[in-house]
């Protein structure tokens, strides 16, 4: 193991040996040994068109020869002004006013500030509390750690050191939806904003939920005056097989994050999208309403001319298309492992793939069995998921799916 590193979620003394990549191109990783791996979750969800697409690497080359980077105060540039109006055109609704910053935490972190100072702008002083899910995931900063799933969330160490936000159970059904309408009767007076990942909770767990819970919220947060937040990070760029998530549920929240697939997977990114009247509560002739924030390379022009070329290929290339078929080609061939004794659910949502297992398997051995078929899949805890390239290919997905198979029906307990 290399002596300098440090590595994410791991606990460096007993964790696996990473392994060494020397390049990447399309659905293929390449080791530093020779190996090629098959990619099966697009490095977290980011390389929706593969790696090294080659209009993404032209336009981010020409960005480089003219400018690698200028700061964004003061200063604005032609790549960040066409992807903030691109974006706008794009989202539902008057989903308008775009601010940068760089990582999928740090877009939730402005988001919750939006929110909270849009009251506090209004002159409200008390609605400063989220409400957010059980199985929720949004960063792992001191800020979004506080509205993750505060057991699944890898977060309860921290537990006693984070802001107090609401954490409830999500409403699916009738019964839970008129609880959950109970609560906010109680407590909407001090909350600013409901918080939830559309469609899918992904790092929480990879459990979906019926577009109308989302409609059910939207009216809910209507009544009670409390805003709505999509969390579209991991959703957004057609990963549930609309560009984004809200579109299934025809609702159009207050603010919407996105980042993860934004640059097509080059580099990170990230945007926080609000509709007009939150942007106008900001509107004044006092500086102390402005928004506080702003990340030294916000809107990185490198970053920008990645996610213009990304959003081409969105245009040019049949992405939503290929989302569907790799919808069905997963259901199919995952759908075997269901009477797997070591499974416990097979579920798909767009190019999202799952298979739940009765818990505990031994993780480490069935990674290695993974890289041992030649595919790149990183299972947690009781998940085991696919979310290819939108552009991965019929041969190379089967080989995922079988890789898949043929471990679990291997799997022990741990
Ligand atoms: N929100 C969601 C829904 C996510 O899935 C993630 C990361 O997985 C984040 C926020 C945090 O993004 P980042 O890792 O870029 O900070």
């Amino acid at each position: 193991m290399d002596d300098h590193l440090w590595l994410p979620y791991s606990q460096m003394k007993t964790a696996m040996k990473p392994l060494r990549v020397a390049s990447t191109s399309g659905s293929r990783i390449t080791l530093d040994d020779g190996r090629v791996l098959i990619d099966g979750i697009a490095s977290w969800w980011t390389a929706c068109h593969g790696y090294n697409h080659p209009h993404i690497a032209a336009c981010v080359s020409r960005q480089l020869a003219a400018m690698p980077h200028v700061m964004f105060g003061g200063l604005t540039h032609a790549p960040a002004e066409q992807l903030a109006a691109r974006l706008a055109a794009l989202l539902p609704g008057d989903l308008d006013r775009v601010f940068f910053s760089d990582s999928g935490s740090v877009s939730v972190e402005v988001a919750i500030k939006m929110a909270t100072q849009y009251w506090l702008n209004r002159g409200v002083r008390d609605r400063h509390r989220l409400i957010a899910f059980h199985g929720g995931y949004h960063g792992d900063t001191l800020g979004t750690m506080a509205v993750c799933d505060p057991e699944e969330g890898m977060h309860s160490l921290f537990a006693g050191v984070l802001p107090r936000h609401h954490l409830c159970r999500l409403p699916t059904d009738e019964a839970s939806h008129a609880v959950f309408d109970a609560f906010l009767d109680r407590h909407a007076h001090e909350v600013a904003a409901i918080l939830i990942e559309p469609l899918v909770q992904g790092a929480g767990g990879m459990r979906f939920h019926a577009a109308s819970v989302l409609s059910r919220l939207r009216a809910s947060a209507d009544r009670h005056g409390v805003l709505l937040i999509l969390d579209e990070v991991f959703t957004g760029f057609g990963r549930t097989g609309t560009l984004f998530a809200c579109e299934q549920a025809g609702i159009v929240p207050d603010i919407i994050t996105l980042s993860k697939a934004l640059t097509g997977g080059t580099m990170g990114l990230a945007a926080t999208v609000a509709r007009r009247h939150v942007f106008e509560a900001f509107w004044n002739d006092d500086p102390s309403a402005a928004l506080m924030h702003g990340p030294t390379f916000m809107a990185n022009p490198l970053a920008c001319a990645a996610a213009n070329a990304s959003l081409d290929l969105f245009e040019r290339e049949d992405r939503l298309g290929q989302a569907a078929v790799i919808a069905d080609q997963l259901a199919a061939e995952l759908e075997p492992c269901r009477a797997l004794p070591s499974v416990l659910d097979v579920r798909v949502r767009g190019a999202i793939g799952v298979v739940q297992l009765t818990l505990p398997v031994d993780l480490d051995g069935l990674k290695r069995r993974l890289v041992a078929a030649g595919v790149w899949v990183r299972p947690f805890r009781d998940i085991v998921y696919l979310t290819p390239a939108l552009t991965i290919d019929t041969a190379s997905l089967s080989r995922l799916t079988a890789a898949i198979t043929a471990a679990l029906s291997s799997t022990s307990a741990a």
